[in-house]
């Protein structure tokens, strides 16, 4: 499986870290090994002083599909979760700089952490989906699909034109406004409305 995880999605997110606003859906990748184990925590790297979080809606896909147009795309998830896209930012700055790819900021091991999924049939509204991230019992970030610069549905789509998706793999699909660096022993707890879909511990 593979895990595609979508950047500059919220504008006000785009605007806190000095971003463009991108003029087609921008992409990475992070490997398998990227995904967090159950129940353990989060290890700060030795190779980073700011691992910033990222609170994310997170789709599952469920069946392979090339070329999958949009009004179509809705067949190619049942399940959605949060997910943390941990990222460390001083290495993407000098990565950015240097116009280099981003993995080493973002596809390290741990940097995948996900919740527990859901069926979107208990969403009312895909495209008025509340999620946000508590850290240490306060609210750091609060988000809404409504607020994405690309639906889940461009998304699908969009990148099913370059990489088949398969079943099983995981879309990141960009993160609200709010992010911010992680110390030890903080507690990040994720939700989707008032369901808690994930917690970890910072260690
Ligand atoms: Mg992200």
């Amino acid at each position: 499986m593979k895990i595609i995880c979508v950047g500059r999605n919220y504008k006000e997110h785009i605007y806190e870290l000095k971003n463009k606003i991108p003029n087609e859906i921008l992409f990475f990748l992070k490997p398998e090994t990227a995904i967090t184990q159950k129940k353990l925590p989060f290890f700060i790297p030795d190779f980073s002083n700011n691992i910033q979080y990222e609170i994310e809606l997170v789709i599952k896909i469920n069946k392979t599909g090339k070329h999958i147009q949009e009004k179509f795309a809705h067949n190619y998830y049942h399940e959605l979760t949060v997910g943390i896209d941990f990222t460390a930012r001083d290495v993407q700055e000098k990565l950015k700089k240097n116009g280099y790819p981003w993995e080493k900021a973002k596809s390290f091991d741990g940097s995948a952490a996900i919740g527990t999924f859901i069926k979107k049939e208990n969403i009312d509204d895909l495209n008025n989906i509340n999620f946000k991230l508590f850290v240490n019992n306060k609210k750091q970030q609060d988000g809404n699909t409504k607020n994405m610069i690309y639906t889940i549905d461009n998304i699908i789509s969009y990148i099913s034109k370059y990489i088949t998706l398969k079943k099983g793999d995981l879309i990141f699909t960009g993160t609200p406004s709010g992010v911010n660096k992680v110390k030890i022993n903080d507690l990040l707890e994720g939700y989707i409305n008032d369901n808690k879909l994930i917690s970890i511990k910072i260690k």
